[in-house]
C-alpha cells in the first residue's frame, strides 16, 4: 500500500531521458505482480478530486472461479500420460482441448486450474469467426480507430472483439471433459526430469508425473524452455484499467486501436519530452458511455519503459480528455517480451504460447495465433502418440517443434522481428510517420500483417508497398534507422536456409 503512494507522487523534475528507462527485466519476472497486489478483493471505494489522479482508487475485483466438476488427477492409481501440459493459461488448455479429441492421455497441472485468466484479451473479430470462436466474444466493434495526432484519424473497417475470458475458458474446459481423456492437477511444477522415451514432471505438493511428452505452457516467464542465444527481447509494457466513468469522448461503435495525440502533454513540459523520444498510446475499448476500458501502451521499448512513467502519461491524458474515473473495476499490468530468439529448436520439452515465441514481435498479440496454432501442434502429438503410432523421444521432439516452428513460419517471424527492430528506432513523429503509412496499406496486408499470416514473399511485397506510400521522413527513417536490422534479418534468414 505505501508503495502505491510512493509510486504515484509527482515526478522529480528533470529534463534526462534516460532515466525513463527501467532495467530490462530478467527472467522469470513476476508477470502479475502488479495485478495480484492490487487485485486481492473488495476494497472501499473512494472518490477523486476533479479529474483527479484514478490511481489514488482501489481496484474492485473478486477472484473469479468457474464452476466445473473437474477430473483430477488421482496420485495413487500411478497413472502414465501421454502429454503433460504445465500451465492452463489460454495456450495450456486450448492444446489439452485440441490434443485430447484424438484420445490422447493428458494431465493438465497448474495452480489455479479453475480461475479466470486475468488479463483483458482483445483480438480481431474475423480470427476467431475463421476459428468458430466468435461467440466467445463479449462486446465487438464493427471499426477500429487509429489517432496519427490531433488532425488525424483514420477508421479501419475491420471489426475488433473483446474475448469473454469466461466464455473462452469454459469453452476449451467443456471440450477437455466431453473429450474425456484429460486430468487436472492442482500445483506447481517444480522441475522436470527427462529419459529417454518418457519424462517425468515434480510438482510444488510432492507429486511426480510420468508422460511421454512435456508440453510447457507456463507463459512468457517460463523456467522449462531452454535457449541458446542471449534474449534481447524488446518489451510491451502498458497498464490498464476497466473504469466506470462519468462519461468519455469515445464513439461507441468504434474501439481505439491507438490514440498517438499528445496535446494532453501540453503543460508536463518532463512528460512531453520523454513521450517524443519514447512514445505511448492510448488504447480503449468503450463499453458503454460510463464504461471504458482504457490503456496507457508503450508499443515496444528495448530496455523497458518505466511503468511509473506510463502511469503518470496516463493520468495526464485521463484529465486532458476530461475522464473522471469513478471506480476501477479492474486494472492490468502488461509485460509482453517481443521478438528476440526462438527456443532451441527442438528440445525435449514442448512450448506452446508465450512459453513458445508465437508473440507477435511487432504487436504483442498471441491469443488468436495460438488458438489457431494449437490444432497444428496437437495434430503432430497425434500422429506420434496417438494409438497406432508409437513415436517417441527425439523423434517425437522434432515432429512437434517442426509442426509448430516450419522454415516458413521461422522466415516471418524473421521479418516481424525486423518490424520490432524498426518501431524501437522510432521517436512519436517517426511512429505517427509510419502508422500513417501503415494503415494506408491495402487491407489484405495491413490485416494480413497484423494477423501473422503473410508470407515471407507477401511481406516483401508489403515492405515495397509501405515504402511507396510513406512520407519522405518516413523513407529517410527507414533508410537511416534500418540498415543494421535489416542486415541482421538477412542474415538470419540466410542462416536459417542453410541450417
Ligand atoms: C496484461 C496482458 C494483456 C494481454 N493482452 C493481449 C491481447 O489483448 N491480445 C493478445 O492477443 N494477447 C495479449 N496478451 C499476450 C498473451 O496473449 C497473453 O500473455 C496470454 O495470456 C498468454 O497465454 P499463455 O497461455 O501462453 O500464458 P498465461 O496466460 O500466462 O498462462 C500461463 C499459466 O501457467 C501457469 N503456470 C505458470 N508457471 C507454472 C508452473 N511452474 N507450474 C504450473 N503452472 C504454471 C500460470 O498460473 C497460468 O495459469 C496480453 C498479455 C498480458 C500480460
Amino acid at each position: 500500500m505505501g508503495t502505491r503512494c510512493l509510486l504515484f507522487s509527482p515526478p522529480p523534475p528533470t529534463q534526462n531521458c534516460e532515466i525513463f528507462h527501467s532495467a530490462t527485466p530478467s527472467f522469470p519476472f513476476p508477470k502479475t505482480h502488479y495485478i495480484s497486489s492490487s487485485r486481492k478483493l473488495h476494497h472501499k471505494i473512494h472518490s477523486t478530486s476533479k479529474f483527479g489522479n484514478f490511481l489514488d482508487l482501489k481496484t474492485e475485483c473478486e477472484p473469479e472461479f468457474l464452476n466445473f466438476d473437474l477430473p483430477w488427477f488421482n496420485p495413487v492409481d500411478r497413472s502414465r500420460f501421454d502429454v503433460i501440459i504445465i500451465g492452463t493459461g489460454p495456450a495450456g488448455l486450448r492444446l489439452a482441448e485440441q490434443v485430447s479429441r484424438y484420445g490422447i492421455k493428458v494431465c493438465c497441472v497448474d495452480p489455479s486450474p479453475l480461475s479466470v485468466w486475468p488479463n483483458n484479451y482483445g483480438v480481431w473479430v474475423d480470427e476467431f469467426e475463421s476459428l468458430g470462436l466468435e461467440d466467445c466474444l463479449d462486446k465487438t466493434w464493427p471499426m477500429t480507430t487509429v489517432c496519427i495526432d490531433d488532425s488525424k484519424t483514420k477508421h479501419l473497417d475491420r471489426s475488433y472483439g473483446r474475448v469473454s475470458r469466461k466464455l473462452l475458458k469454459t469453452r476449451l474446459m467443456e471440450g477437455c471433459l466431453s473429450n474425456g481423456s484429460v486430468r487436472f492437477h492442482k500445483a506447481k511444477v517444480w522441475k522436470i526430469e527427462h529419459q529417454e522415451f518418457e519424462s517425468l514432471i515434480v510438482c510444488d505438493d510432492g507429486n511426480e508425473i510420468k508422460g511421454s511428452l512435456i508440453v510447457d505452457a507456463s507463459g512468457f516467464a517460463s523456467t522449462f524452455v531452454e535457449y541458446d542465444k542471449p534474449r534481447n527481447h524488446g518489451y510491451q509494457i502498458a497498464h490498464g484499467i476497466l473504469a466506470e466513468v462519468d462519461d468519455h469522448p469515445f464513439d461507441l461503435d468504434k474501439m481505439v486501436l491507438m490514440d498517438w495525440r499528445d496535446s494532453h502533454l501540453g503543460n508536463e513540459p518532463y512528460l512531453r519530452v520523454s513521450n517524443s523520444r519514447f512514445p505511448t498510446f492510448l488504447y480503449a475499448m468503450p463499453f458503454n458511455s460510463n464504461l471504458i476500458f482504457l490503456e496507457e501502451t508503450s508499443l515496444v521499448s528495448r530496455p523497458v519503459l518505466s511503468y511509473m512513467e506510463i502511469k503518470r502519461r496516463m493520468v495526464a491524458r485521463l484529465r486532458h480528455l476530461g475522464i473522471r474515473v469513478k471506480r476501477v473495476l479492474e486494472d492490468e499490468k502488461c509485460l509482453i517480451p517481443m521478438g528476440g530468439p526462438l527456443p532451441r529448436i527442438p528440445q525435449n520439452v514442448m512450448g506452446i504460447g508465450g512459453a513458445s515465441g508465437v508473440v507477435h514481435p511487432s504487436t504483442g498479440y498471441m491469443v488468436a495465433r495460438t488458438m489457431a496454432l494449437a490444432p497444428i501442434v496437437a495434430a503432430a502429438i497425434s500422429e506420434c502418440l496417438g494409438s497406432t503410432r508409437m513415436i517417441r523421444g527425439k523423434p517425437l521432439h522434432v515432429k512437434i517443434w517442426n509442426g509448430l516452428w516450419s522454415i516458413e513460419k521461422k522466415h516471418a517471424r524473421e521479418f516481424y522481428s525486423f518490424g520490432m527492430e524498426t518501431l524501437l528506432k522510432l521517436d512519436l513523429n517517426g511512429s505517427r510517420r509510419f502508422f500513417d503509412a501503415f494503415f494506408d496499406l491495402e487491407p489484405y496486408y495491413r490485416d494480413g500483417f497484423l494477423s501473422s499470416r503473410l508470407s515471407l514473399r507477401e511481406l516483401s511485397v508489403l515492405s515495397l508497398s509501405l515504402f511507396e506510400r510513406a512520407s519522405n521522413p518516413s523513407r529517410f527513417d527507414i533508410v537511416t534507422k534500418c540498415p543494421v536490422p535489416l542486415v541482421r534479418m538477412i542474415g538470419n534468414l540466410a542462416l536459417e536456409s542453410i541450417g
